[in-house]
């Protein structure tokens, strides 16, 4: 085995968000002696999620997790709704299914999930520093990574794991990764409403403990590309919506800022009685990676990995999001490549490959590499946000209006409302969106 030259750390962890903490405890679990920066005053600070994490990575790391994490509510009711600017058709639907093992779900508070994973991290062995950011990568004359300068510091590693979430700056600065496109980003902003517990599960119909999770399209985003969420906490209502920031081909955008949709959206004949008698506690405003696979850079270079955010991985489906659990399994492979390369007494990229590996022969890679086309078919699908939402409420008007007239079969009042879109047009839309999801 060949000797490691003698550094600092074997491990810098740059940021403490879901990957950075969790590759923290496996690498200090290992023994390996870790440093994590965290340019927060503590973890969590800075960080957003709508959110819901699905629990299938994180227990592969805590498999008590359930017992010990600031978990909100079990998510056992999923609501998908369509908005016009007055209307709202909801599909509501519940399953014991969902809250089975290895597919339950659970809405968390970053702030609080982040302090336990830190806790999770620092009780294993890894040293914190917060407060700091980070502001370089230290190379050695062949370009290996070997460290980090922070302020006036400059720390040495023999692997730097980099999880400095969706703004990849120290990637695109010093491993020459790709600044993401506009259109592969785009924005999130987010309030939290407190309100009592029975009052949340009166709401939404939910058992005690349990809770739901909603995704919006349509009037919540004023027709741009992007979707509102909800998710409810024990004592609380996360409600916020994710816009795009790219321009439209033609050349427009929307030019409703994004604070001003989040309180039309407030507004919302759909969301008013929801949030009715809710204390404002929270805002937060956050870039969300939308691109998918194709927004993947490298990940694994001499004396580096990336893991999370900064290695592209989030899924936003319109019908699902997904990052946390890309980036806790991302954070799990990372840790354990680097204790694997350090035991060997590699650390170039050839010695930490087995991160590749990883994600390649897991959900990760596979997930968005099944999903790689989603992204773009829905930064062209228009329609799905603007003239979707507005045929179903005119179909949905025809069904239910009585009004004394005689009344005309079903297929008649709904045939007109549908070909004012065009059958075709409408039905291709569909078969394509249908293929990439
Ligand atoms: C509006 C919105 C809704 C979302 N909803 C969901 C959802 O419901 N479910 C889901 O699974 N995912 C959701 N996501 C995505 C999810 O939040 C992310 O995928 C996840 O947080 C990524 O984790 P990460 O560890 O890669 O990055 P982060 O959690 O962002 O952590 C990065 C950390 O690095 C620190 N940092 C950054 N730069 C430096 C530096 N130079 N030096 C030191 N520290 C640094 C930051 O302070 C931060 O703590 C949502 C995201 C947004 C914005």
């Amino acid at each position: 085995m060949a000797e490691l030259p003698e550094r600092d750390f074997e491990v810098i962890v740059i940021g403490s968000g879901c990957a950075g903490a969790v590759a923290a405890y496996v690498a200090a679990s290992a023994g390996k002696s870790v440093l994590v920066i965290e340019r927060g005053n503590f973890a969590g600070a800075k960080n957003m999620t709508g959110g819901r994490i699905y629990s299938h990575s994180l227990k592969k790391v805590f498999p008590d997790f359930e017992q010990e994490a600031p978990l909100e509510r079990k998510i056992t009711h999923e609501r998908i709704a369509m908005l016009n600017s007055d209307s709202e058709m909801t599909i509501d639907f519940t399953s014991p299914v969902l809250a089975e093992e290895g597919k339950d779900s659970y809405s968390v508070l970053r702030g609080p999930f982040d302090q336990w994973l830190a806790e999770k991290a620092e009780s294993a062995g890894a040293e914190y520093i917060y407060g700091i950011a980070v502001e370089e990568l230290l190379k050695d004359e062949s370009g290996a990574v070997i460290g980090v300068r922070a302020g006036e510091d400059e720390i040495s590693a023999n692997v730097v794991i980099l999880a400095e979430g969706c703004n990849p700056i120290l990637s695109e600065k010093c491993l020459g990764n790709p600044r993401p496109k506009a259109s592969q980003m785009a924005v999130g902003i987010k309030q939290v409403f407190e309100l009592p517990a029975s009052t949340i599960e009166d709401r939404f119909l939910c058992p005690e403990g349990e809770g739901a999770a909603m995704l919006f399209v349509g009037d919540c985003t004023h027709g741009s590309v992007g979707g509102g969420f909800l998710y409810t906490n024990k004592e609380s209502i996360s409600l916020g919506l994710v816009a795009t920031i790219s321009i439209a081909e033609d050349g427009s955008r929307n030019e409703v800022p994004v604070y001003q949709m989040l309180e039309d959206f407030k507004n919302h004949p759909a969301v008013a009685p929801i949030i009715r008698g809710g204390k404002l506690v929270e805002h937060s405003g956050h870039m969300v990676p939308e691109g998918g696979y194709n927004m993947v850079p490298q990940y694994v270079f001499d004396g580096c990995l990336v893991a999370g955010e900064t290695a592209g991985l989030c899924m936003n489906m319109g019908y699902q999001v997904r990052g946390m659990d890309f980036a806790v399994a991302s954070g799990q492979f990372a840790g354990e490549a680097a204790v694997a390369a350090l035991d060997a007494g590699d650390t170039s990229a050839a010695g930490l490959a087995s991160y590749k590996q990883k994600m390649e022969g897991s959900f990760v890679m596979k997930d968005l590499q099944t999903f790689s086309k989603w992204p773009h078919v829905m930064e062209e699908w228009d329609s799905m946000f603007n003239d979707y939402p507005t045929m179903v409420a005119e179909i949905f008007n025809a069904m239910f209006s009585v009004d004394g007239q005689p009344q005309q079969p079903l297929m008649k009042r709904m045939m007109p409302i549908v070909k004012k879109r065009g059958l075709f047009k409408l039905g291709g839309e569909v078969r394509k969106a249908v293929k990439a999801l």
